[in-house]
């Protein structure tokens, strides 16, 4: 069906090019031609020149959504993690290495006691089964047992030392085994649990336990894992443009990232471009994401300086004030399809950052160019996302804030945001909560198959066929009126659940 273009609704060219900035919820595609079921779509992407995701998504560099959990989780999905630099370089570092040790989707994070300490609450467990023993109590030194916390609490003698509850550890299996091979493991010894090990360091990563095998199979099976040259899986992440960013990358390259994101608001600056330099420089190998900008004329320069990949949304975020606060930005449809247009002439890949808060949102911006989307909110108040769950009014929530925000830059260095000579601090972001998602383990699988959808009713079966049917002027759009987007939600009903699966 390729090539006909009877007149109905506008191509991309021409309602992108009449002056308005349009978000996503403001332009609709029309449906085309179906001639392949949805789940021949394939959705597999590039990150970047040389990085390629069976998943199109990527989890943001932000203190409340990406660290270790996310990053095992989203490279199992096929999906990529970049980790958040509002940490000292070393901390982030060791996120990175963390992440890259593992090759199970999830982190189960056990708390860490010496045989001689006392346990007094079951609190004390946190949301793990056990506590790990190691001669010293700390994660570094030599494991010597678990204490279940069913069995502390049936004993009555709560208050005698842990070394009586205790059992001993079967072998340790290096932490490299991945999630088939641990359960294989685990049913032919009949172990209940098994420790992983680091190869490198001897140091314990992990217990993985037969329930932590059992949960993860109930989840819609994982797509293919995204696995760097090391065979580990690849893991992102951000970097700032200061002098002592260099020193920050010298860290994350010797933890293995496999790419960093330069992360700005506004990453077309003779900062960026120097740091673009430096690293095409002094490690070549690594591939190299600038960013953001929203404009065709930021992009070039980028491109122009050898970034492997662009990052587009300005103030489109959902804990975003930068519109507000300093005037400029673009509506994240508009943004997605200018810089993709562009991008596309260098082979250089767009990830559209921002503003994604539901399935439609994805297929909108993968369609109008983006290679992958890169997600904040829609990602925080998982499982995997750092921090623990409270109550709000109720509802069971997990913060997730800005960047930007005052809370997330006192946190941070100063020299970070802001700068140092610059004393005034503004933000650019909000403090807020999401409520509680459950795992990205359950609910990225059942929204790329709503993408499926969406690309199906298209007639794209991939990526690369809905790029060029949106160029060849096939796919048509139209923007939404106020009432048009009433119609296009859920409306009239005097109550509803919205349950997507
Ligand atoms: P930034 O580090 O790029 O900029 C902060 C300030 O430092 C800017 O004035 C910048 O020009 C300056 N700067 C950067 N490198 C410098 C150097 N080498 N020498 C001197 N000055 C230098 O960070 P930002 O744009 O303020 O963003 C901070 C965080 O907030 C990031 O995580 C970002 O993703 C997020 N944020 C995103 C958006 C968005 O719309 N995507 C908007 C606001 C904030
Ligand atoms: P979300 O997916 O709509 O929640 O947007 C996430 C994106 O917002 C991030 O990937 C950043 O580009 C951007 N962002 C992060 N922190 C801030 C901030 O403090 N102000 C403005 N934008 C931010």
């Amino acid at each position: 069906m390729e090539g006909i273009a009877i007149e109905d609704g506008f191509p991309a060219d021409r309602l992108f090019g009449q002056g308005f900035s349009y978000t996503y919820d403001d332009v609709i595609f029309l449906p085309h031609f179906i001639d392949f079921p949805a789940d021949a779509v394939d959705l597999s992407t590039q990150l970047s020149r040389n990085i390629r995701l069976s998943t199109p998504c990527v989890s943001s560099p932000m203190d409340t959504v990406t660290e270790t959990s996310m990053a095992v989780a989203m490279a199992a999905l096929g999906g990529i993690a970049i980790v958040h630099y509002n940490n000292a370089a070393s901390e982030q570092a060791a996120i990175v290495r963390s992440a890259k040790s593992r090759r199970v989707p999830f982190v189960s994070d056990p708390v860490f006691r010496s045989p001689s300490d006392q346990i007094l609450s079951a609190e004390e467990f946190g949301s793990s089964p056990f506590v790990l023993l190691t001669e010293s109590g700390s994660s570094k030194s030599k494991p010597v047992g678990l204490v279940w916390s069913v069995d502390w609490l049936n004993s009555p003698e709560k208050s005698a030392p842990l070394s009586s509850h205790m059992v001993a550890l079967p072998p340790a299996v290096p932490s490299s085994y991945d999630f088939d091979q641990l359960a294989v493991y685990l049913s032919e010894n009949e172990h209940n649990c098994v420790p992983t090990v680091s190869e490198e360091s001897g140091e314990i990563v992990d217990v993985i336990t037969e329930e932590d095998i059992g949960r993860i199979r109930r989840y819609p099976k994982l797509g293919l894992p995204s696995l760097g040259s090391d065979g580990r899986f690849l893991v992102g992440a951000a970097v700032g443009t200061r002098e002592q960013d260099k020193e920050r990358l010298q860290h994350l390259v010797k933890a293995g990232a496999d790419v960093v994101i330069l992360d700005s608001s506004q990453g077309n600056s003779s900062y960026q471009i120097e740091m673009i330099k430096h690293v095409k420089l002094n490690y070549p190998n690594l591939e190299v994401i600038g960013g953001n900008v929203v404009t065709a004329y930021q992009a070039q320069n980028l491109i122009q300086a050898g970034v492997d990949g662009l990052r587009v949304g300005m103030g489109s975020g959902s804990i975003c004030t930068t519109q507000e606060v300093c005037a400029v930005g673009r509506g994240q449809a508009t943004a997605v399809y200018k810089v993709a247009s562009i991008a596309h002439q260098s082979g250089v890949p767009v990830i559209a950052d921002g503003g994604i808060s539901n399935s439609g949102h994805i297929v909108k911006a993968l369609v109008l160019g983006a290679s992958t989307v890169m997600m904040g909110s829609f990602l925080a108040g998982s499982t995997e996302a750092p921090g623990a769950y409270e109550y709000r009014d109720g509802r069971k929530v997990k913060k997730y804030r800005g960047m930007g925000s005052l809370e997330a830059m006192t946190k941070g260095s100063d020299a970070r945001y802001l700068g140092d000579t610059l004393k005034l601090k503004i933000a650019q972001g909000v403090v807020g909560a999401v409520a509680d998602k459950g795992s990205v383990l359950k609910f990225i699988p059942y929204t790329m198959q709503a993408v499926k959808q969406g690309f199906q009713d298209l007639g794209a079966s991939s990526l690369p066929s809905a790029h060029s049917l949106l160029r060849n002027r096939v796919l048509r759009l139209e923007a939404r009126t106020g009432a048009a987007q009433v119609e296009g939600g859920v409306h009239g009903l005097v109550s509803y659940e919205k349950k997507a699966f």
